[in-house]
Formats: C-alpha cells, structure tokens, sequence
C-alpha cells in the first residue's frame, strides 16, 4: 500500500511531485518523501505523516533541479518509522541512487539472508533495500544491473529509480500494482501510481508500464527494454478495483469508477432484497457499488452515512467509555434518512467483521427497520503478500467463518457476498488478474500460513 511518482524535465520538480503525490495520499499517510537531482547530486527530504504536513516551502526549496522521484508509504513490510521512508537514497558504484517501491517481495527473507551472508549490511528493514544490494553487486549499465537481478526478485513491484543522469521505471512481470506513464505541459514523461496523481499536474495519461517492462529516461529521451521473459498473462491486483485505487483513477485499462458501479450492478442481480426503502453506502469505497446497486434495484440511494475525512490515524479516548468510540468518529448515521427503513447498506469488503458489526449497531441504534449488508467483493479468505496490508489469514473472518455465521456475528438481518464469476465479469480492461485473497490461489508462492479461527472485537 504505497503510491509513488516522477517526473523528468519539468521546471519545479520538487513541486510538481508534492502535487502529485498529494494525488496518491491514498495509497499511503504513513510517510512521504521526495528526491531530486541537479548535476552530480540527489537531494532528499522525507518525513512520518501526510504530505501535507511533511513538506512547506523551505523543505521543498531544498529539493532543487528539474527532475524528482516521490513516494507516500504505508508499511507492509518493515516497520513505520522515518529510517523506512522512501525513496530510499544511498551512494552506489560511485554515484548516488534512490529507489521508491509499490509492492511486496515474496522472497525478500531469503535474498536479505543470502545478501547479509556475503557481507552486505542493511540499513532498514524494508524489503525494498535488497534491490539495492543486488543492484549494487551486479556489472554493467543501471538497466543492464535490473535485466540480471530482477530474476531473481518474487513478488509485486513497481518500482521509480532515479541517479543524477536517469530515471528507471519498473513493473514486475505479473504487473500486480499499476504503473502509468503520462506527458507533462513541458513534454517531460510523468510516472504515477495512478491516474489521479497525473490530472492534478495537468500532466495526460499515455499508457500503462508494461508488466516486466523496464523504461529508462535520460537526456536523449525514452527508452523501452524487459526484465525477463513475458508472463502469458498478467496477475494485475482486482482488490485495487474494489477498494484501494481512487475513482476517478483508470488502472489495468478500466475506469475504476465504472468498474465499481457495474460490481455493485451485478450484485443487485445475484442479491437482490426484496423489500428494501433505501440503499446507502459505507463511504467512501462502498460509494460507486452502492449507487450501481441502486439503480439495478430500482431503490433510492441516499447517504445514510457520512464519514469524516478529518479523523485522525490516532485520537484520544475519553476515560469513560463510549460504546464504539473509534468507528463514531468516523462514520455518523443520517437519521432521518434511515429510521423506519429497511436498509441495504453496500460496502467494499470485509476484513475482521468488528467495524462492519459497528456500523449495523450505528443503523439500528438510527432506528433502522431492517439491516441488510450486501459485498462488492467475495468473501475475503487470505491475506495479501503482494503489497495490500491485511491481517493474517487467521484474523479475517471469513477465513473460519460461514455467511451465515457472519450474519449472526454482524447481527445483519441478512448479509450476502458478490461471486467471484461476478467479480470477474464485471472488471474491464487488459484481462488476467490476481483474486488470491479470494480464492488462496496465489500466483506466486507465499510462505505456509498457519492459523486457528477465532472472532476477534480489535479493529
Ligand atoms: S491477494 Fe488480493 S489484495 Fe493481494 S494482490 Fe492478489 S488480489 Fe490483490
């Protein structure tokens, strides 16, 4: 769960990357940093917090040149402190080098073990530094060092390197994050995680990163090369489509908006509620299903939750105890709107069941009649290893735990899930994608996860 972003000849550059990573804070609010080049030199600055607050005027006129790399993190391997922010600069075969990673390394333990045994010394605990060290004991040209190494690396990544006199950028041959590469006003190539980062530097999309497609940028302008042999289809990440990437973001050649809206269509038809008043989502990422939802089922669609957006990651709790505390700070019921009502509330997926269990008690505590939950994605089985942070598989739910023992758990009058055929019917764009979170079919093997069911009340 990161974002990252870069852009090549264009004036400002540490500025233009504090937008456009402003685009992907999203992805990550953990930490965000920039690096920069002008002549020989990388300058770098980065922080714990969200963009906004990481960088002001003077931070950002320390970042100098017309080129610059930026990364919004939020950790899925290593722990989240500033030495594991990115993008991860270090002095390499003479030069200087800075790396900013979206994904997971699947054998990440194995290569840290293997590089450690030979005499290289980690400086983080993130998985993202083994490409540095591989980079660094390899021969050659930067991509010349990636074509040998990449092999060798499992997992997902998308990858924005940057030396004084280039920028690389990366996507692992299954292509489990997006990665896509648009033109700034200047001419200059801008890459970003998604979409939504270009449009607001008023850079336009052209096309994806290829899965196993490396593209080098230097003075004489874009280069195209491979990491290795071309998978026969990709493993893109479907769990974007359902929750992580924004809206108004095109990833994996699909509007995410519209794939959202024809999910939530497809689950009116596989789970329809007969009596239903009102259809309402659980902002923000339940939005686009519920309204497809809606005008499938031909029921009103109304905000019967509003979230606030100003809720921090950490608060103080009052001493005495307020049932629910956490989720009230986030989501607030419209009373009026769902009093008296049977109500089909429509979300993007669930993890532990606890905030999901909260939100039917906040329904029914606002006088709801009845309270059905309805999926916009398969009963979520397994953990992610390919860089979305989920609990272990023990912790979610659905892992040891039927439907119906679930509705019981929820106290939902009903609960129903989208099928995995739905899911996949109704995601457009370039075909072959990764549902192991579904499904346990993991297109990369993952460590043996060892677990024991239990109902869990943390968040
Ligand atoms: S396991 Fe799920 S969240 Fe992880 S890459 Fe696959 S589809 Fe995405």
């Amino acid at each position: 769960m990161c974002g990252v972003f870069g852009v090549w000849g264009v004036p400002e550059a540490s500025r233009i990357t504090y937008l456009g990573l402003h685009g992907l804070q999203h992805r990550g609010q953990e930490s965000a940093g920039i690096v920069t080049a002008r002549g020989d030199q990388l300058y770098s600055f980065k922080r714990m917090g969200r963009v906004a607050d990481v960088f002001n005027e003077s931070a950002l006129d320390a970042l100098p040149g017309t080129v610059a790399i930026g990364h919004v993190r939020y950790s899925t391997q290593g722990m989240s402190i500033v030495k594991n922010a990115q993008p991860f600069a270090v002095e390499f075969a003479g030069t200087s080098l800075a790396i900013a990673h979206n994904g997971n390394l699947t054998n990440a333990g194995e290569l840290r073990a293997e590089l450690e045994a030979a005499g290289s010394l980690f400086h983080t605990t993130m998985d993202t530094e083994v490409f540095v060290h591989l980079l660094a004991r390899a021969k050659g040209t930067l991509v010349d060092r990636l074509q040998k190494v990449l092999p060798r690396v499992r997992g997902a990544y998308s990858l924005l390197i940057l030396t004084p006199d280039q920028m690389v950028a990366v996507r692992d041959p299954h292509g489990f994050r997006p990665l896509i590469v648009g033109r700034a006003p200047s001419g200059g190539p801008v890459f970003a995680s998604e979409s939504s980062a270009l449009r607001l530097v008023e850079a336009v999309a052209e096309r994806e990163v290829e899965p196993g497609e490396i593209v080098r940028v230097d003075a004489d302008g874009e280069t195209s090369h491979r990491v290795g042999a071309s998978l026969p289809q990709p493993h893109q990440c479907i769990f974007e489509h359902i929750y992580f990437a924004r809206p108004d973001s095109q990833i994996f050649g699909a509007r995410v908006y519209e794939v959202r809206k024809a999910i939530g269509r497809r689950l009116a038809r596989e789970e329809p509620v007969a009596d239903a008043d009102v259809v309402i989502p659980v902002p923000d990422s339940g939005t686009a299903a519920a309204l497809g939802y809606a005008q499938e089922a031909g029921v009103p669609y109304e905000m019967g939750l509003i979230r606030s957006h100003y809720a921090g990651r950490t608060f103080i709790e009052p001493s005495s105890s307020i049932r629910h505390f956490g989720v009230k700070l986030k989501l607030s019921p419209v009373e009026h709107v769902i009093r008296d009502r049977v109500v089909v509330v429509v979300d993007d997926s669930i993890v532990r069941g606890t905030t999901s269990r909260k939100i039917v008690r906040m329904l029914r505590e606002a006088g709801a009649k009845a309270v059905h939950m309805r999926i916009a994605c398969p009963p979520t089985k397994n953990s992610c290893f390919y860089g979305i942070d989920t609990p272990t598989t023990a912790e979610l739910i659905a892992s040891t735990h039927s439907v119906d023992a679930i509705a019981d758990f929820l106290d939902a009058d009903s609960l129903a899930y989208l099928s995995i055929d739905g899911l996949h019917d109704s995601v457009t764009g370039r075909p072959g994608f990764c549902d192991a979170c579904f499904t346990g079919n993991y297109p990369v093997p993952v460590p043996q996860v060892r677990f024991e069911g239990r109902l869990t009340e943390r968040d």
